[in-house]
């Protein structure tokens, strides 16, 4: 494949692994989790599979159906549920078969339905992501709360944390008999979390409400599975950083400080060796707009965190 010189070339499409966590329950793991690369999963049986979310570009999401035809012996993909409106887990939707009743939230729903991105990713990323051949494809079933789905005998819960948090319109998918849980974007394990269309706040309680569900294995949205005592860790450091976010917006508001100045004068400590922690200038306008009472349009602070990073977000997506 071709690269530019110096790329590491092990968080290309054909780095992506399918793994199955617990028998039936698969997680499709996409290094290195950052901007646009995310993780997707599947719940199979003989008599169907149900998958959550697709990926960003058509040539992962067609890996990911590859994996997941070989594995499950041609299963037919009879559901699958969007965790949140984001592109790196929707725009692959399109190439799941025409008979996929796909599931989403109401407001992740209107989320894609209006999103322009997928029709011309703008330059804020490097390269500038091409999405290949996808369209946008929504929801056929709205979710306003929370719906349980059934697969291979065994319940899937898709569950919504109550308001807003990744963003509007989240969904996670639990399996409380096998204790695996599809958290989507509410959890980044060792990558920044992205919370600047949902609530830092909202993300923050979300956290309490994953650690109450007690999981035994955990399908982060980005990053790798985390199993046993990896999940607290992850989650402590979810909390931490979603309280360092407060905290030093709400400094900065106390100061009359812009989000970026704020950014720009802030040490990351402990989460600094993070990736895409640009991400903190784009939480903190997430704060300052909620504490302001008023709405945050993406595009108008997408460009702070480039200002921040000194150029355009690298993504190898
Ligand atoms: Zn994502």
């Amino acid at each position: 494949m071709s690269g530019r010189p110096g790329e590491d070339q092990t968080i290309g499409p054909e780095s992506a692994r399918l793994r199955e966590v617990r028998p039936g329950v698969h997680a499709w793991v996409q290094p290195d989790g950052s901007w646009w690369i995310n993780n997707a999963g599947a719940v199979a049986g003989d008599d169907g599979v149900l998958l959550v979310d697709t990926c960003a570009t058509a040539e992962r999401t067609r890996r990911f159906l590859t994996a997941l035809d070989s594995a499950t012996g041609g299963a037919p993909f009879r559901l699958a549920v969007n965790t949140h409106q984001h592109g790196d887990h929707t725009y692959g939707n399109s190439l799941l078969p025409d008979a996929t009743v796909l599931i989403g939230h109401e407001r992740m729903r209107e989320g894609l339905r209006t999103d322009v991105v997928i029709d011309g990713c703008p330059p804020f990323w490097t390269p500038v992501p091409d999405w290949g051949p996808v369209r946008r494809r929504l929801p056929d079933v709205a979710v306003t709360t929370s719906t349980t789905v059934h697969v291979a005998g065994r319940p899937v819960q898709l569950l919504h944390p109550g308001g807003p948090a990744h963003t509007t319109g989240d969904l996670v998918a639990w399996l409380p008999e096998e204790r695996v849980l599809f958290a989507g974007d509410l959890l980044f394990a060792g990558l920044t979390p992205l919370v600047f269309m949902g609530s830092v706040t909202g993300a923050l309680a979300a956290v309490d409400w994953l650690a109450d569900m007690e999981p035994e294995v955990v399908v982060p949205g980005h990053g790798p599975v985390l199993e046993g005592a990896q999940i607290d860790v992850v989650l402590d450091e979810h909390r931490r950083y979603y309280r360092f976010v407060l905290d030093r917006a709400d400094v900065g508001l106390a100061r009359g400080r812009t989000p970026l100045e704020v950014a720009r004068d802030t040490d990351l400590g402990e989460f600094a060796g993070w990736a895409d922690a640009e991400r903190f200038v784009l939480n903190l306008h997430r704060v300052y707009a909620d504490r302001e009472g008023r709405d945050l349009d993406p595009a108008a602070v997408l460009p702070d965190a480039v200002a921040w990073l000194g150029g355009p977000m690298p993504t190898a997506v």
